[in-house]
């Protein structure tokens, strides 16, 4: 299947997606003819590497290249870099070669999925966002001007989702046709742009929690010539559970095949499975850093293929999920960050871990893993010390990089079941 034929895309020319794979609902892929020269391409059901503001958290580029299964696609967003738009303008040969990274792909967000903006700041002409220096409202004059200085291989166009309060039916209404109008702005400001275009238009599905909103949205995007689809408005703590995937498939549910899914906001192990079952191609890895950043290792297992009993119980394979436990022996006080702690993670700098001279997770291969132990993990945290975070970063990034695999592996050989029992079992 060839994206583009027939409209008049004049970016995503050969960018092809090809299904290999579709066993309830999931999809098992590769995207092909990506990057400037359609030389490279992508796995799905896959995750993107997180960036803040253009930089893998805590990591060198060197040290970003001894973790395994490093995605090809890196997210940046748009908030953090807006400001540099003049600079980029100036330096003229794109994001990719001025962040020191000029082999990935890029994919760039209107927002940083980590922090919570500001709402209700939208108008019909403008979309606010907050940047080191800001509120900057964005016409999509300027978002277009923006994006062709980032020069992204892929980018979220200007949307805005659903202000929660009042009538929400009304508000899921005026998000979906404002989406809408910026979508087809935007789409006239680069067919009408002299500027060769090199960046695939991924048009965002608004609604909110209004289902007849979200499939308004979902048929009316699908009928413009973008490149993709991202399921905006589903992260935080808005809606739930059975709302929110109820939706999910609803929306893929009118989505063409041929064109990749991706979303934003939903990173915990549980709620991907749940989001691939749905027909969802390509997540955020914003939750490994949002796991770091509370000083915690995730120590999830997702070897499906050893007896899912054993694969949980078994201490000296795996780390009990729930090694945090009750933490009566510790008497620290529970701050905001703990209260966070999902049931995939252990929190490094509790007591227990001063003598634990195990390595994070057991059969782990990333450097933190390889050279150290969960005690001096203890003992950076606790003296504060930036090499913690670092090792965490390698490890959390490695760990959920090869959950990612599994899934594929778990799809390749029709052992999804087994997967999704042995994460559901560490998630309560
Ligand atoms: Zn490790």
């Amino acid at each position: 299947m060839t994206l583009g034929s027939g409209c008049h895309l004049k970016s995503a020319f050969s960018m092809k997606l090809d299904l290999c794979k579709v066993v309830n609902g999931c999809r098992l892929g590769k995207l092909t003819n990506l990057g400037r020269n359609g030389d490279k391409s992508i796995v799905f059901p896959g995750c993107m590497l997180y960036t803040r503001t253009g930089s893998a958290p805590h990591l060198t580029y060197d040290t970003m290249q001894t973790i395994e299964g490093l995605p090809l696609m890196t997210q940046i967003t748009l908030s953090t870099l807006a400001e540099c738009q003049e600079v980029l303008e100036d330096y003229k040969q794109g994001i990719g070669k001025f962040i020191g990274m000029p082999d990935s792909l890029f994919y760039c967000s209107l927002q940083d999925p980590v922090t919570t903006c500001p709402t209700g700041f939208n108008t019909n002409k403008t979309v606010s966002m907050w940047g080191g220096g800001g509120r900057l409202e964005m016409t999509p004059l300027k978002f277009m001007a923006i994006q062709n200085a980032l020069q992204a291989d892929w980018f979220q166009c200007l949307s805005y989702g659903v202000v929660p309060g009042g009538n929400s039916r009304k508000r899921a209404q005026k998000s979906v046709d404002r989406s809408l109008a910026f979508l087809d702005e935007c789409l006239r400001l680069q067919e009408a742009s002299l500027v060769p275009q090199k960046s695939v238009m991924i048009g965002a599905i608004e609604g909110g929690e209004v289902l007849e909103e979200r499939l308004r949205s979902a048929r009316e995007t699908a009928t413009r010539p973008v490149g993709g689809f991202l399921l905006d408005g589903f992260q935080g703590d808005v809606m739930d559970k059975d709302s929110r995937l109820k939706l999910i498939a609803a929306v893929t549910g009118e989505l063409p095949e041929d064109k990749p899914r991706l979303i934003h906001g939903l990173g915990k192990p549980d709620e991907v499975l749940e989001c691939v079952e749905r027909g969802v191609d390509l997540f955020e890895s914003c939750f490994p850093y949002q796991v770091t950043e509370r000083g915690c290792a995730l120590s999830f297992s997702y070897n499906y293929q050893l007896d899912p009993e054993t694969a949980v119980l078994d201490p000296s394979e795996i780390q009990e999920p729930n090694r945090n436990g009750e933490n009566t022996d510790d008497n620290e006080e529970p701050d905001k960050d703990m209260e966070q702690i999902t049931a995939f993670e252990i929190s490094l700098s509790k007591k227990r871990y001063q003598d634990d001279f195990r390595p994070l997770v057991q059969g782990c291969r990333c450097y933190c893993c390889c050279n150290h132990t969960c005690a001096y993990l203890h003992h950076l945290l606790t003296s504060n010390e930036l090499l913690a975070r670092i090792l965490l970063m390698i490890h959390n990034f490695q760990h959920y990089f090869g959950f990612f695999h599994a899934i594929r592996q778990a799809l390749k050989d029709g052992q999804l079941p087994q997967l999704k029992s042995l994460i559901s079992k560490q998630s309560l």
